[in-house]
C-alpha cells in the first residue's frame, strides 16, 4: 500500500505519530494508501527547516529566484500528465479536468517568474531638499498554506509560486483526502534547484493545522477550504498576531436574462453544475431564471444532461468523475432525497442508474429551488443544479446580493447595458458575463466577498504578492557637509 509521509528539508520524512488516514480511489471504493499524520514534533521540525532555510532564500538575488521559477514551469509543463493521474487517482476528476487544473496552476508560476518585475519599489528623488524617499517590499519569513482537496495541485501553486519568489520559505499542509500530487510537485521544485528547507510538506489534520496557527515562527497563513473552518483559521491565525487570509466556501447563481441566448446559457450552466461533479468552488450551483425563459431553459438543460458521460476518471470518454469519498457522496444524496419534500421539484434525478462501485452519483437538476429550502441554502458540492424562477434582474440581483456566500457569480444576457449594471451592483467577488466559471486570470487575484473570504487579501495575482511580503520605507539624505546645521523644528518639505 503506497504510504505518502512528509517532505521536511529537501527530502521525505516518514512520521513516527502513530498516525494515519486511509487514501481512496473514489472511482473504485477501495483504498489505494495511508497518508501520515503529523504529530505537533514533525510540524516543529518542518517549521525549524523553514525558518533556517530562511535567511539565504531572502538573501537569494531575484534573478536566480526567477531562474528557479522559470525552471519549476519548464518540470510542470514537461510532468502535465504524472501530475494529472496522480490527481485523477485521489481525487476522482476525470483526466481532462485535472490536465485543466495543472494548466490553470501553472499560470500561477508563471506569474511568479515576473517577480523581479513585480517587486521593484517606488522612488521619489529630491522628497526634500537633498532627501530622496523609496518604498520596497520584502518577505514575511516562514509563511503556510493550507489546502482543499478539490484543487489538490491548483491551490497549493496558488500559493507557493508568489510566495517563495517573494523570498518567503513555505510550509503546506495539503488535504488528506488527496495528498500525493504535493509529493510529486515537492520533488520537482527540488529538480528546479530550490534549496533544502524553502519548501516543505506536513501531512495531517486539525493538529497539524493547529500547530501551524500557534506557532511564533510562522508569520502568515493562506487558508483555502470550507466556511466554517475558514473562519476559524481567520480567528485563531489573527488572534495569535499572523497575517491570514481564508477563502471559504461558495454558493454561485448564474442569472438569465430575458434576452439571453438560451443554448448557449443551458450549456454554460450545465458545464458550469456538473463540471468536475459540482466539487469547484467556482462551480454554478443555481440558475435564476427570468419568467418569460424558464421553462424553455429548464428543458434545454434536461435534454442536456442524458449525454453526459459519468464513469471513472481515467477512462478517456468520460466527463464526469465521482465524489471525492462514500460519506460526502451520501450527504449529496440527501439533498435530493428531501428535495421534493422541501418544495422543490426533481427535473433529473441523479439517484438513478449510478455506475460502478465507486462514489457516484449522477447529474441532478431540481426546478422551484427557494431561498429557506436546504438545497437551495446550503453548499451542497455535489453534481446538483437547482434553478429558480425571478421576475427579472431585479429580483434575480436581490436574490445573490441576500446570499451569505459571494465567491462568483454570473450573468446571461445580450443586454450591454444590463451586464454593466449587473457589475455594478452585485455583491460579489468574482463576475462572469456571459462566462460561467469566472476564475481569473493568474495577473489578477482571486477571492470572493462575505462568507467566502475572511481577510483582507485575495490570493495570487497582485494580491498575493501584497500577502507575502511587507512594505518598508526608506527616507535617505546624503547632505552635502557644508549645509549642515542644528534644527529642532519638525522636518518639512518645502
Ligand atoms: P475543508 O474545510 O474540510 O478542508 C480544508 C483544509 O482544512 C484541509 O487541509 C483540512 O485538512 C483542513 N481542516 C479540515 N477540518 C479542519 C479543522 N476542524 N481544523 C483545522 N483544519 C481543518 O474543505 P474541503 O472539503 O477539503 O474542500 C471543499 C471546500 O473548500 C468547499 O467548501 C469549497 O467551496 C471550498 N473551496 C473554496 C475555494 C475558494 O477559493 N473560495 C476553492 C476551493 C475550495
Amino acid at each position: 500500500m503506497n504510504r505518502i509521509s512528509h517532505w521536511i528539508d529537501g527530502k521525505v520524512v516518514a512520521s513516527t505519530s502513530g498516525n494515519s488516514a486511509p487514501v481512496f480511489n473514489p472511482a473504485t471504493g477501495q483504498q489505494s494508501g495511508a497518508v501520515d499524520l503529523a504529530s505537533v514534533g514533525e510540524v516543529d521540525a518542518a517549521i525549524a527547516s523553514a525558518k533556517d532555510a530562511f535567511p539565504e532564500w531572502r538573501a537569494t538575488s531575484l534573478s536566480k529566484r526567477a531562474e528557479i521559477m522559470f525552471r519549476m514551469r519548464e518540470l510542470v509543463d514537461a510532468n502535465r500528465k504524472e501530475i494529472a493521474t496522480l490527481l485523477t487517482a485521489e481525487h476522482g476528476k476525470v483526466l481532462s479536468d485535472s490536465l485543466g487544473e495543472v494548466a490553470r496552476g501553472l499560470e500561477n508560476i508563471e506569474y511568479a517568474c515576473g517577480a523581479p518585475q513585480l517587486l521593484k519599489g517606488e522612488y521619489s528623488e529630491q522628497a526634500s531638499s537633498g532627501v530622496d524617499v523609496y518604498s520596497i517590499r520584502q518577505p514575511l519569513g516562514v509563511v503556510a498554506g493550507i489546502t482543499p482537496f478539490n484543487f489538490p495541485a491548483m491551490v497549493p501553486m496558488w500559493m507557493f509560486a508568489n510566495a517563495l519568489a517573494c523570498g518567503n520559505t513555505f510550509i503546506l499542509k495539503p488535504s488528506e483526502k488527496d495528498p500525493s500530487v504535493t509529493m510529486f510537485i515537492a520533488e520537482l521544485l527540488a529538480k528546479a534547484g530550490l534549496p533544502p528547507g524553502c519548501f516543505n510538506i506536513v501531512q495531517g489534520d486539525k493538529v497539524a493545522v493547529d500547530r501551524l496557527l500557534e506557532h511564533d515562527d510562522v508569520a502568515a497563513v493562506s487558508f483555502v477550504g470550507s466556511t466554517p473552518i475558514a473562519q476559524y483559521i481567520y480567528e485563531t491565525g489573527t488572534k495569535n498576531g499572523k497575517r491570514v487570509q481564508a477563502l471559504g466556501g461558495a454558493k454561485n447563481h448564474m442569472l438569465v436574462l430575458n434576452d439571453a441566448d438560451l443554448d448557449m446559457a443551458a450549456d454554460a450552466a450545465v458545464s458550469a453544475a456538473y463540471g468536475s461533479a459540482g466539487e469547484r468552488c467556482m462551480a454554478i450551483s443555481v440558475v435564476l431564471a427570468a419568467d418569460e425563459i424558464a421553462d424553455d431553459l429548464v428543458a434545454k438543460i434536461a435534454d442536456r444532461i442524458p449525454a453526459i458521460k459519468v464513469g471513472p476518471g481515467d477512462e478517456p470518454d468520460n466527463e464526469m468523475g465521482p465524489l471525492i469519498t462514500g460519506e460526502h457522496r451520501d450527504k449529496v444524496r440527501g439533498y435530493l432525497d428531501g428535495a421534493v419534500e422541501s418544495g422543490a421539484k426533481m427535473v433529473v434525478d441523479g439517484r438513478e442508474n449510478v455506475p460502478g462501485d465507486g462514489y457516484f452519483l449522477n447529474p441532478s437538476l431540481l426546478d422551484d429551488v427557494t431561498p429557506g429550502i436546504p438545497s437551495y441554502d446550503d453548499e451542497i458540492f455535489g453534481p446538483v443544479l437547482g434553478v429558480m424562477r425571478v421576475s427579472g434582474y431585479q429580483e434575480g440581483l436581490d436574490t445573490i446580493n441576500a446570499s451569505p456566500y459571494a465567491n462568483g457569480t454570473a450573468i446571461f444576457t445580450r443586454d450591454g447595458g444590463a451586464a454593466r449594471q449587473f457589475q455594478f451592483d452585485v455583491q460579489v467577488g468574482m463576475v462572469g458575463i456571459n462566462v460561467p466559471v469566472p476564475v481569473p486570470v493568474s495577473y489578477h487575484s482571486f477571492g470572493g466577498w462575505k462568507a467566502s473570504l475572511f481577510g483582507d487579501t485575495h490570493m495570487y495575482g497582485p494580491e498575493g504578492f501584497n500577502f507575502y511580503t511587507q512594505g518598508k520605507v526608506i527616507t535617505s539624505r546624503w547632505p552635502d557637509p557644508a549645509t549642515s546645521s542644528v534644527d529642532l523644528g519638525f522636518p518639512e518639505t518645502r
